[in-house]
């Protein structure tokens, strides 16, 4: 029997939100869960993963209504709250959960810039930057992240790989693209080979953001329209969007809301990868939203005190 266009095109439809859901999983590993692209496990020398909430020693206190009431989660980043002898141990659990408890890991000191270090050895002191590579064997490379996205490259031809840290100022810096011109020029990668996993980060749901952000896309990219909700062309035109403040009837000293766009990191940080030279088949994004799943990842835009959580990529 003929099967109906429609009913073809539905199962269709299902065969591929099934194959873009493959392409996670959250593997269970004692009480953590490591979230993984797929598609990087059919490298047997490549380690990755992206840690989650749950398990671990540290101790949040994230209910603002009960502060007695203690949550104990896997915080991977230093903080006020939260004690270095729990950090390190919690590291030393996720290491362990991803396999290689001997790798050493290099992390960086943050600061929202398109600087990247290369590491050959063993470095002296935590280096300022936001993205990290290495041809080299034994170390793993962590960006820590609690809403920004976490991006993990391979090349799988010449065996490198890069791990990436890109909130909405990393973005606008082109720190991924600029991370896959570093490998070509540092281990001859060509951007066709390379695969990218971009992590858990805030989704186009929540991601709320004022006319100073968009103002920076609209001036560095011109297809940033397509990464946002709202109105775009306003906010990035700079037009008063409430000119006329007697108009909307506001008592004395009272502001009409602020207009605001949602902005899609994902979508922005996957057209970068893009225009770099990757295929758009070797791009995978994970369908989280750390402000939406708070059960599963810490947001720091939701929760304000909260933990970090840790992309993670070596060879090993
Ligand atoms: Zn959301």
């Amino acid at each position: 029997m003929a099967v109906s266009g429609r009913k073809k095109e539905s199962v269709l439809k299902m065969a591929r939100t099934r194959a873009a859901k493959s392409h996670w999983r959250l593997r269970k590993s004692g009480k953590l869960q490591i979230l993984q692209a797929v598609p990087f496990n059919q490298f047997k020398w490549l380690v990755h993963g992206f840690s989650t909430r749950p398990g671990g020693m540290s101790e949040l206190n994230s209910s603002r209504l009960d502060r007695s009431k203690k949550e104990t989660v896997l915080n991977l980043g230093f903080a006020d709250w939260d004690t270095r002898e729990r950090v390190d141990a919690n590291r030393r659990l996720f290491q362990k959960a991803l396999g290689h408890g001997d790798a050493c890991f290099v992390t960086l000191r943050q600061v929202h810039s398109d600087v990247l270090h290369v590491i050959r050895g063993p470095l002296s002191d935590l280096p300022n930057g936001d993205a990290l590579a290495t041809g080299t064997k034994g170390w793993l490379l962590g960006v820590q992240t609690a809403d920004c996205i976490p991006i993990l490259l391979v090349d799988p031809r010449h065996r490198a790989v890069a791990a990436v840290h890109a909130g909405w100022r990393g973005t606008v810096a082109r720190i991924a693209g600029k991370t896959v011109g570093r490998m070509t020029m540092e281990f001859g990668t060509q951007p066709k080979d390379i695969l990218a996993a971009l992590g858990p980060g805030v989704g186009r749901c929540c991601y709320e953001v004022g006319p100073d952000v968009v103002k920076e896309f609209a001036a560095q990219f011109s297809d940033a329209a397509g990464w946002f909700d709202g109105p775009f062309d306003m906010l990035a035109s700079g037009e008063d969007p409430n000119p006329l403040p007697w108009l909307t009837m506001m008592p004395p000293g009272h502001q009409p809301p602020a207009i605001r766009c949602h902005l899609d990191l994902h979508a922005a940080n996957s057209a970068i990868l893009a225009n770099a030279g990757l295929q758009r088949k070797n791009i995978f994004a994970a369908d989280f939203c750390t402000s939406c799943r708070t059960d599963l990842f810490f947001s720091y835009r939701r929760e304000g005190v909260t933990g970090r959580m840790m992309g993670v990529i070596g060879i090993v």
